[in-house]
């Protein structure tokens, strides 16, 4: 491609960023990253009754959690309403629009006038050209629209697709109020900032043509258009809360990790052969707009968690223990209790079976409460009182284990199972349940290490304490 790149992604803050949302952002952002191009986000603002700061600021964290830098804003529709203006203007003065004074009365009698005829529905065109005639009439500005013809969108997905011009409205551009309107900010937006592609859902596929008009009234070359397939449930109904969490920061609350939600998303309409696992750099590299699939795409929880598991199990030891730690501390517990090599070791002992960050703080958070929770049916069950004589065995040949370390540690189990005629099975589940609490852990050996000789000693009192009860 000769010609600089420039897309945007525009989003509006009447809610946070969906799943959805951010895949078409992605292709955006991987389209221009991979031409060199420049990526622009632009937040449109311009529904005063749903737009919130709350949810604007919520995009503009997703964003931030991705880690996906934008070249160019957030700008603001808001803050451009000089821009819409002035192109008002402009096109007022050169007769591609019209000052409109039909009262909202008066265009619903015309829509119903044309539906009883058999036709589509709109403005009959009743003030064009007839301009300043009355001045002291509140009016609309509405566009000079083709009676005839047809307005054809190009689309490098769908291919070419046309709306005769008959059935398309002289849209207002301009509100009674003075506000401008959607397509019309969209379209002098896209002219102003010199888009050269609009990747998005094609549930925006009819307000093209109304854009369209709105470049050609500018004139200016319009970008081409790349609308791309909905992502549906499972259900093959288009996703939706129904299906489960569909906000990219429910996604982080969750314990999914960015690059695991950015790779699952790209996936998700966009292939290269059977490769399911990418470097952001691979897909920099490779994104092209041709290899974005036509049909719709099902999102697929347990594929979007098997692939997390698998940036789990490859990730930074050091950056998935601060991950874990924040949400340790968010649960109030002191991950002071174990040295940060202990701390490490933890992760690597979780990160083998844990699907998410949150899952990893489940399975850690046993090494760091101050006394053991035990989960009483397990107590019922394996700390029962034949097993008081051999756990005081074990505790008294841990005691003597130094350093203590997984091999001294095997040492002195298998001495007692030796000695008490004991077979493995039968001796580490009490002991887990002895120290843990409960019945799931890491080896017996790496628990009592990484909970180190002082806190396996003492909880094996706790629990022998228990026994006696
Ligand atoms: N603001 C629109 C939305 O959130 C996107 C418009 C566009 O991409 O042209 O759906």
């Amino acid at each position: 491609m000769n010609e600089i790149v420039r897309v945007r992604f525009a989003p509006s803050n009447t809610g946070h960023l969906h799943v959805g949302g951010a895949r078409t952002a992605l292709f955006n952002w991987f389209f221009a990253r991979h031409h060199g191009g420049t990526a622009i986000l632009r937040v449109e603002d311009t529904d005063r009754e749903r737009s919130t700061e709350a949810y604007y600021d919520a995009i503009l964290e997703a964003f931030d959690w991705l880690g996906l830098e934008w070249d160019e804003g957030p700008y603001r529709q808001t803050e451009r309403m000089d821009i819409y203006t002035e192109a008002a203007k402009k096109l007022l003065a050169s007769g591609d629009a019209y000052r409109c004074t039909c009262t909202p009365d008066d265009v619903e009698e015309m829509r119903k006038k044309a539906r009883a005829e058999g036709k589509s529905p709109k403005y009959d065109g009743t003030c064009r050209g007839r301009y300043d005639k009355d001045p002291d009439r509140p009016f609309c500005l509405r566009l000079l629209t083709p009676d005839e013809g047809e307005t054809v969108v190009a689309d490098l997905l769908t291919g070419e697709v046309s709306f005769p011009n008959e059935q398309l409205d002289d849209m207002v551009i301009v509100r009674t109020d003075g506000t401008p309107t959607y397509n019309f900010c969209v379209a002098v937006d896209d002219a102003d900032m010199k888009i050269t592609h609009v990747i998005r859902g094609n549930d925006h596929l009819s307000n093209t043509p109304k854009q369209l008009l709105v470049y050609k009234a500018l004139g200016e070359p319009p970008p081409r258009f790349a609308h791309i397939s909905m992502i549906l449930g499972t259900d093959k109904k288009r996703l939706s809360k129904r299906h489960g969490a569909t906000s990219v920061l429910e996604y982080r609350r969750a314990g999914f990790l960015p690059e695991a939600l950015i790779n699952y998303l790209v996936r998700l309409g966009w292939s290269l052969g059977d490769q399911e696992v990418f470097t952001r750099d691979e897909i920099i590299e490779n994104f092209s707009i041709e290899n974005l699939n036509r049909s719709a795409a099902v999102f697929n929880p347990e594929k979007l968690l098997w692939l997390n598991q698998e940036y789990i199990k490859t990730g930074d030891a050091g950056r998935l223990l601060a991950l874990l730690e924040d949400r340790l501390h968010e649960r109030g517990l002191d991950t002071a209790l174990l040295s940060r090599e202990a701390r490490l070791a933890l992760v690597e002992e979780l990160r083998t079976r844990a699907q998410t960050i949150e899952e990893m703080a489940d399975g850690a958070r046993i090494f760091f409460t101050p006394e053991v929770e035990y989960d009483e049916k397990a107590v019922a069950k394996f700390l029962k009182p034949g097993i008081a004589a051999p756990l005081i065995k074990v505790r008294d040949a841990l005691a003597g284990v130094e350093p203590f370390a997984a091999q001294g540690v095997k040492t002195a189990f298998e001495e007692v199972l030796e000695a008490e005629g004991l077979k493995m099975g039968k001796l580490a589940q009490p002991v887990r349940v002895a120290v843990t609490g409960g019945t799931v852990s890491p080896g017996i050996y790496e628990t009592l290490c990484l909970l180190g000789k002082d806190r396996s000693l003492s909880r094996l009192d706790a629990a022998l304490g228990k026994i006696g009860d």
